[in-house]
């Protein structure tokens, strides 16, 4: 069998991999850029109607990679179902399902996902009804294949995603006997992030001269720079991420997103809780872009929110952070990201934050680059309060040796006459910790020197309310109506006292009067998403607890 090195792949759009435009604009709703490497090899062999054996990384794309041809190859008038998707476990089933349910937005397609656990008359329903794509686990589709709910003579395009991880566990006679229920001459299409011998066997048995493609990734070389990674779990990405930018001494960082969508989310999010930065990707007109480049690259803005794209040759000095929000896509990828800091002998860190399925791929691109990258701990709230203090003890004792105090002291010397020096040097401390420094004088350039300081006040809201920052959003099913109930339900403030509710994907901002501001978080608190609570906080500057 030919295989093919899937490698770094130029400037290669989706329509340059013949996609319809029906998919192609709903892979721009998506927020995707540019194919992965994976989906630029293999969407164009499964588009000509070849079978594919695709070996990538987790993480690498493969789902699109299948599931955009197969969509593109619903015949209208065929038989239901076409397309059978076998997954190893029922959340794989459902983010499938969901993927393939995003991709075909706009082409009508129609999917379920089929998994044991769920109650069986429902996916019979579902099934009756008519689907184009059944994406399922072997034991719940074999459940249906025995009681003749699933008929299989209409199927065209099979996939066997993770063919690995359903080996693992033990599925590999159900799968075979699923392909020998198969019809003859439909089109077969096996992934994974390593293909072991019984896959291997697998690939020979059930598909016909594949093409076969492996993303092994040539020798890699890391650059010399510090590398750590977070496992965020138990609370958001945003807020670790804020939590990591409160205790670190950041001078310049890049910030990388795996979509558009992606980064202007976390820019509106960081923007909202004090963090002042610029954002970059690829759906930004050039001036727009290049005025945000420009502002990053003055000092007037020290975060850079960016996806791969957009970020793709820009040679920033000083960048002393490379933080990767999502992973890499590739270990190429990754080096291409860290690569931006450390430049000209000065050192660099790069931070990745990962979910709890991101660990192989972190470890893959450990392995390929021969780097080190230890693990860390997402800083708790004492953590950043305890930075806040240092931090500022620093500045207090760089302006203690300086000679420039003289204005100022007249006025301690005032004061330690009617107070005890400590109580007066308290209060003073008090006063500079705690406020929210006016936007104005805090966005002046010439103090950002300092990493954790000066920076920008919170955004104001206008009169007396305040905006707030609930983790959950549409991802979770949350709508406007849902969030001003839970605040209600907690407080008996009236739908009317609740305002602007901006509902993200993963988080909604509202607004409340001031005063009913800790009785709404505690309200919110109280909340439960699918089981699991709510946070909810004051959209604040940072450092200040
Ligand atoms: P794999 O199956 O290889 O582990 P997935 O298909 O689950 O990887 O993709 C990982 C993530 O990357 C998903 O959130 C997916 O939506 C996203 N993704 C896939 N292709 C692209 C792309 N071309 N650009 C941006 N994000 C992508
Ligand atoms: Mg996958």
């Amino acid at each position: 069998m030919p295989t093919r090195e899937v490698g770094r792949t130029a400037d290669v759009s989706f329509e340059d991999l013949g996609i319809v435009p029906a998919i192609c604009s709903a892979l721009v709703e998506m927020g995707f850029e540019e194919p992965s490497p994976i989906q630029v090899q293999a969407v164009p062999a499964l588009l000509a109607g070849r079978d594919v054996v695709g070996q990538a990384q987790t993480g690498t794309g493969k789902t699109a990679a299948f599931a955009i041809p197969a969509l593109q190859r619903l015949s209208a008038d065929g038989p239901r179902p076409q397309v059978l998707v076998l997954t190893p476990t029922r959340e794989l089933a459902l983010q499938v399902a969901e993927e393939v349910s995003r991709i075909g937005a706009h082409i009508g397609a129609r999917e379920a996902a089929i998994y044991g656990g769920q109650p069986i008359e429902r996916q019979i329903r579902a099934l009756r009804a008519g689907v184009d794509v059944v994406v399922g686990t072997p034991g719940r589709l074999l459940d249906h294949l025995r009681r003749a709910t699933l008929r299989l003579s209409g199927i065209r395009f099979v996939v066997l995603d993770e063919g690995d991880e359903m080996l693992d566990m033990g599925f590999i006679d159900d799968i075979e006997t699923i392909l020998q229920a198969l019809p003859e001459g439909r089109q077969t299409a096996l992934f994974s992030a390593t293909v072991p011998p019984p896959i291997q066997r697998l690939t020979q048995r059930y598909l016909r001269d594949p093409i076969v493609l492996r993303a092994t990734p040539e020798h890699l070389v890391a650059p010399l720079i510090e590398q750590a990674y977070y496992e965020v779990r138990g609370m958001d990405r945003a807020t670790a991420l804020c939590r990591i930018l409160d205790v670190e001494d950041i001078s310049r960082a890049i910030v990388f997103c795996r979509t558009k969508r992606g980064v202007d989310e976390l820019a509106a999010v960081l923007q909202a809780r004090g963090y002042p930065c610029e954002a970059i990707h690829g759906d930004m007109a050039q001036p727009q872009r290049d005025r945000a480049m420009a502002r990053f690259r003055d000092g007037a803005g020290e975060l850079l929110v960016a996806t791969d794209v957009a970020a793709r040759g820009l040679d920033i000095e000083g960048v002393s952070h490379v933080i990767n929000y999502d992973i890499a896509q590739s270990p190429e990828q990754h080096v291409h990201r860290i690569g931006r800091t450390g430049r000209a002998g000065r050192a660099g860190i790069a931070l990745t934050l990962i979910g709890p399925r991101e660990w192989k791929q972190l470890r893959a691109f450990a392995e390929v680059t021969g780097a080190r990258i230890v693990r860390r701990i997402v800083p708790t709230e004492a953590d950043v309060a305890l930075a806040a203090r240092d931090s500022f003890r620093r500045q207090l004792a760089e302006a203690l040796q300086a000679d420039d105090l003289g204005a100022f002291v007249d006025l301690a010397q005032e004061l330690a006459e009617e107070y005890p020096a400590v109580r007066v040097a308290a209060a003073a401390i008090k006063i500079a910790m705690d406020g929210a420094r006016p936007a104005a004088e805090a966005a002046g350039a010439a103090e950002r020197d300092h990493g954790g300081d000066g920076r920008a006040g919170p955004r104001q809201s206008p009169g007396d309310s305040q905006r707030l920052f609930v983790n959950v959003g549409s991802r979770q099913g949350v709508q406007a109506a849902d969030v001003v109930r839970a605040v209600g339900a907690g407080t008996g403030l009236p739908p009317a006292a609740v305002s602007a509710v901006d509902v993200h994907e993963d988080f909604t901002f509202i607004e409340v009067p001031r005063d009913q501001a800790a009785a709404a978080i505690a309200g919110l608190r109280r909340w439960r998403v699918a089981g699991r609570p709510v946070n909810a906080e004051p959209a604040r500057p940072r450092g200040s607890g």
